[in-house]
C-alpha cells in the first residue's frame, strides 16, 4: 500500500526533478497543494507551521511515543525533507541543529515540506541515555515491526508514518560516549543521489559507508529514499561550532532541493573518503590513554598518535598508525582496555 503510493508519487516527482535539474530521485509533492497536509491525524495548511506530539495517547506504554513533531508546510509545492535527531538520547548537538533549522524556516517562502523529528528517543533524551529504557539501541531497530520490543514499535511507527513520506532524510548524530567526531557527513557513495546530497550538505568531509543494518539512515536508503548522517562532536553537551555547521548544512540541502532561495550559497571542496577504520588498543596493552593527535590531523603510516601507560608497570606503549589518512573521530583521554577503539581514520582511493 505504502510502496505503491510512493511509486506513483515517484513518477510525478521524477518529472518535476528533471525540469528542475535535481538528481535526488524520490517521491512527489501531492497533486493538490491547496489542501492541508494530513500527518499523524493533524492538518497543516500551506504556508503554516505546527508543533505537536507524535501520539496524543497518554497511556503508560504510549509515553514512549511522546515524541515531538515539527512540520512546516510550504506555500508552494516541492519535496519533503525530513530531519531526524535524538535517535540516541544523549546526542544533543543534532537536537539543537534540528530545533534551529525549524525555527528559521518561513513557511510562506518555503517550497515543499520540512518535517522535523528533533528527539526520536524522547525517553533517552530526558534521562540522558543513548538507549531506550530497556537498553535497546533504537538505531538498530529500523524499519521496525508491529510486534516486539518498544524499539521496534517506535521504529515502525516513525518509518511508516513519517519516513515513508520523505523525499530525502538527514539524520543528526554525535560520537558515542567518551568519543568525539570531526564534523562530517556519512553516506553511501555508491548511490549517486545520496552522494550528491552529502556533497551539497557542504561540511567539507564526507566518509563513505552504507550504515549498519537496522539504522535509520541505512534502512531509509534501502527503501529508496536518499539519506545521510551528519556526525559532529561529543554527546551530553551543546557545542556551538558543530551545531552551526550542521545548521548550515541543513540549509544547504534545502537550497539544493530548491525548497529555499539561497543565492550566496557556497559549497566547500569536500574531502571525500571512500574508506575508514578504527585503530584499536593492541591486545594486552591497555592502560591510561594520552593522545597527541587530534581530529582533523592528516597522519602518515607509522607515526605515533599518542601513548598508553600501564599504571601498574609504568610501561608506556606508543599507538602507531597502521595507515595513512585523516583522523575523523577519536576517543578522549581515558583508561582503555584491549580492543578499545581509539582513532577513526578515513582515507580515499588513490587518484
Ligand atoms: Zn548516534
Amino acid at each position: 500500500m505504502i510502496r505503491s503510493y510512493c511509486r506513483g508519487l515517484s513518477l510525478v516527482f521524477a518529472l518535476w526533478l528533471v525540469t528542475n535539474g535535481i538528481t535526488v530521485a524520490a517521491a512527489a509533492p501531492t497533486a493538490d497543494w491547496s489542501e492541508p497536509l494530513q500527518l499523524l491525524g493533524r492538518e497543516i495548511a500551506p504556508g503554516t507551521r505546527s508543533k505537536f506530539p507524535f501520539s496524543p495517547d497518554r497511556s503508560f506504554e504510549a509515553s514512549y511515543f511522546n515524541i515531538p513533531v515539527f512540520v512546516a508546510r510550504g506555500q508552494t509545492p516541492g519535496p519533503t525533507l525530513c530531519l531526524a535527531a535524538g535517535v540516541h538520547g544523549d546526542e544533543l548537538n543534532g537536537v539543537e541543529v534540528a530545533r534551529r533549522a525549524f525555527a528559521r524556516v518561513n513557511p510562506k517562502e518555503l517550497r515543499g515540506t520540512l518535517i522535523v523529528l528533533p528527539i526520536i528517543n524522547a525517553e533517552g533524551f530526558r534521562s540522558g541515555n543513548r538507549y531506550l529504557p530497556d537498553r535497546r539501541d533504537l538505531n538498530r531497530a529500523f524499519p521496525g515491526s508491529t510486534g516486539g520490543s518498544v524499539a521496534r514499535l517506535i521504529a515502525h511507527a516513525i518509518f511508516t508514518n513519517v519516513v515513508s513520506r520523505c523525499d530525502a532524510l538527514v539524520d543528526l548524530h554525535t560520537a558515542s560516549n567518551q568519543r568525539t567526531n570531526l564534523p562530517q557527513v556519512r553516506a553511501d557513495l555508491s548511490d549517486p543521489a545520496i552522494r550528491e546530497l552529502a556533497i551539497h550538505f557542504g561540511t567539507g568531509i564526507v566518509v563513505g559507508g552504507s550504515g549498519p543494518d537496522g539504522s535509520l539512515r541505512g534502512e531509509t536508503a534501502k527503501a529508496g529514499i536518499p539519506a545521510i548522517i551528519y556526525e559532529a562532536g561529543e554527546p551530553f553537551r551543546f557545542q556551538e561550532d558543530e551545531i552551526e555547521r550542521g545548521l548550515h548544512g541543513v540549509e544547504n540541502v534545502m537550497a539544493y532541493l530548491e525548497m529555499t532561495e539561497q543565492v550566496d550559497r557556497e559549497i566547500p571542496d569536500n574531502r571525500v573518503y571512500q574508506h575508514s577504520r578504527w585503530i584499536r588498543t593492541t591486545t594486552g596493552k591497555g592502560g591510561f590513554f594520552f593522545p597527541t593527535a587530534e581530529p582533523g590531523d592528516i597522519v602518515r603510516k607509522g607515526v605515533s598518535l599518542g601513548k598508553i601507560v600501564d599504571p601498574l608497570t609504568d610501561v608506556s606503549f606508543e599507538v602507531i598508525s597502521p595507515i595513512a589518512g585523516e583522523i575523523v573521530g577519536m576517543a578522549v583521554p581515558q583508561p582503555v582496555l584491549s580492543g578499545y577503539a581509539l582513532f577513526h581514520v578515513a582515507w580515499h582511493d588513490p587518484d
